[in-house]
């Protein structure tokens, strides 16, 4: 359910629709919009009576929310959502570029591969400290140690850093370093992880699951927004199949499906997308052109000694072309990359 209200509401009479819908049991959010406020309701499980709302002061309608998310759904908020970090805006006209590694590995390794990647142009730094691995005898990631090396990133070069929590009691911890806590794509319907990072002050960045439909990764996002986190920023990773001259099918159409159904933005991460480094950056040029509102690019100091997806991994030099050549197709798609 959505309570309109009229153009010429005022903040009482917001703020009373909101107290009505709280005595009732019910879970009110708050949605501005440029020309009237809207405010969406969670937590009923059955229908509730419009009746109770519609006739309260300021109320313009309210509408019955037809499909299975709500808060997400463009039917709630039509303008896109921005979210803001660090001074760097998802969403709107810009396109943001987030570069790193697959881990941190050392510092050294970490450090010299911000310095690359901020000469080139990225605006955030990624680097996993919790690593979600295939096999247990992989590397499983520095832990606190490896979020410490994240933060003299942001330190050193200015950059706000994306990294993830793989379950719910590392939230906490990478919640302390991180600007953006990062749910992978093996976590997307983890319910107990979205509903904590619904709870957690930063932006999360929520991965595709590998098998995921569009209307699964939305009400994936609905968890977290109904706790409360409006600051959700989708990211398309590729999706299995059965093509096996890529990691993953990067599925780009899934970015104009969900620019229809959500004002969420949504980025697209090439490098798991396709696991193979010559294909990153078509696609990556692909997602800019499909209206994505950036990129996500696994960078390394030295690929070919990485931990972990060193093969999907860019070396610091084609990152750079990468960028450039990004440059100039903002030019004729009328955009620009935030730098
Ligand atoms: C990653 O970003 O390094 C990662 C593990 O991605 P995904 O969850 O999409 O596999
Ligand atoms: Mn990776």
């Amino acid at each position: 359910m959505l309570v309109v209200m009229g153009r010429h509401a005022g903040q009482k009479e917001i703020d009373e629709v909101v107290e009505k819908i709280t005595s009732i049991g019910l879970r009110p959010h708050v949605i501005p919009g440029s020309t009237r406020t809207a405010i969406g309701i969670t937590g009923n499980t059955g229908p509730i009576d419009p009746g109770i709302l519609e006739i309260m002061p300021g109320v313009h309608e309210v509408i019955r929310v037809t499909r299975p998310y709500k808060l997400v759904s463009r039917e709630v908020k039509q303008e896109d959502t921005r979210i803001e970090v660090g001074g760097v805006t998802f969403g709107g006209s810009g396109f943001v570029v987030i570069a790193g590694p697959c881990a941190v590995e050392t510092e050294t390794q970490t450090l010299e591969t911000a310095k690359k990647v901020k000469s080139a142009g990225a605006t955030l730094f990624r680097g996993g400290a919790f690593k979600p691995r295939t096999s247990p005898y992989s590397f499983q990631g520095l832990g606190e140690e490896g979020l410490k090396i994240l933060a003299k990133v942001r330190r050193e070069y200015g950059l706000p850093v994306v990294t993830e929590a793989i379950d719910v009691e590392s939230v906490s911890l990478v919640e302390e370093y991180a600007d953006v806590i990062q749910v992978g794509a093996r976590n997307m319907q983890n319910f107990s992880l979205l509903k904590r990072v619904g709870r957690a002050q930063r932006a999360v960045l929520l991965k595709r699951g590998m098998s995921a439909t569009v209307e699964e990764l939305l009400m994936s996002a609905e968890y977290i927004l109904s706790e409360g986190n409006y600051q959700v920023i989708l990211c398309e990773r590729g999706v299995r199949t059965f093509a096996d001259h890529t990691r993953n099918t990067l599925d780009l159409s899934a970015i104009p499906a969900v620019k229809r159904l959500s004002h969420l933005p949504i980025i697209v991460d090439p490098s798991h997308g396709t696991g193979r480094r010559d294909k990153v950056p078509p696609m990556a040029m692909a997602g800019m052109a499909v209206g994505a509102d950036g990129l996500m690019i696994e960078v390394h100091i030295d690929p070919d000694r990485a931990l972990s997806d060193g093969p999907q991994s860019l070396y610091p030099q084609d990152f750079d072309r990468l960028m450039q050549r990004l440059r100039h197709l903002a030019m004729a798609l009328d955009r620009s990359i935030t730098e």
